[in-house]
């Protein structure tokens, strides 16, 4: 991969009040690529990822999806056109078992509507639901969900919540995929095997992730490139051996 952007970001700044969180960030990000960002605690990652995802207007600045800007856009636009994000804290609907988290946003994106009716089980749709179902349960499995599918969330440790909200993310194949913090919260095995899925979709998609993670060697080992933000701005883009070993990285994040 790497040909056109799938997103571009152009100068991009969010201030709050006096404060600065995202600072003329500028970044391409060419289709299925996995594009790891770091940097310290109130860096601005996750607000990048709320610009890049329709949940706040950027203050300054542009961002192009597919050539087309789409600053203004609303969250579920976006969400509409293939952008697909996590949280820190999960958003799965604890009173829905595993599987009806994982239809939610399927049925949202396929139809929009007769939500509800479905998952109380009305049968005016019952075939058109079987083949949505189908493509939930293979989402379950690769995910590691299917011993607890019938369980309600709300009784999941909160590896297995955070698991299931990836799940959810990848369920509809977005275009686009951000990820914040996506391993907090997993055990060392529940880690391997993320690691494993997103690999999985990446090579056999055209999946383009941006990656929000503490855990270095996870996105270390994921990202193609990474780019590392201190203070609102980038302080350093590069491949992950070039943010490794660069001093300026070492000293603001690497090196704590
Ligand atoms: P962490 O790694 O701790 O999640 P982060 O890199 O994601 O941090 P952000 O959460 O984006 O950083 O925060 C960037 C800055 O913006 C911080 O100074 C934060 O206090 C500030 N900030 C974030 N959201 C708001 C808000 N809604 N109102 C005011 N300030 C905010």
């Amino acid at each position: 991969p790497g040909g056109e952007n799938v997103l571009r970001l152009a100068d991009v700044t969010v201030r709050f009040g006096g404060i600065t969180a995202v600072d003329a960030v500028t970044l391409d990000v060419p289709g299925g690529q996995v594009v790891g960002l770091i940097g310290p605690n109130g860096a601005g990652k996750t607000t990048l990822l709320d610009s890049v995802s329709g949940l706040r207007t950027p203050t300054e600045g542009r961002i192009v999806l597919d050539g087309a800007d789409v600053t203004a856009r609303t969250a579920s636009w976006l969400s509409r056109h293939g952008i697909r994000r996590t949280f820190q804290r999960h958003q799965a609907f604890g009173w829905l078992t595993v599987r009806q988290n994982v239809l939610v946003p399927l049925e949202w994106r396929t139809r929009g509507r007769g939500l509800l009716g479905d998952l109380l089980g009305l049968p005016h749709r019952r075939r058109e639901t079987e083949a949505l179902l189908q493509r939930v349960d293979e989402v379950v499995e690769l995910c590691g969900l299917s011993d607890v599918r019938d369980v309600s969330a709300a009784t999941l440790p909160i590896g297995r919540l955070r698991l299931l909200e990836f799940a959810r993310a990848i369920v509809d194949s977005p275009r686009l995929l951000l990820l914040d913090e996506p391993t907090s919260g997993l055990g060392q095995r529940e880690t391997e095997l993320l690691r494993e899925v997103l690999l999985g979709l990446v090579r056999r998609h055209e999946l383009t992730v941006i990656l929000v993670e503490h855990d270095v060697d996870f996105v270390m080992g994921l990202a193609d490139r990474v780019v590392c933000l201190v203070q609102g701005a980038v302080l350093a883009d590069g491949t992950p051996a070039e943010i490794r070993r660069n001093p300026e990285v070492i000293a603001a994040y690497l090196g704590n």
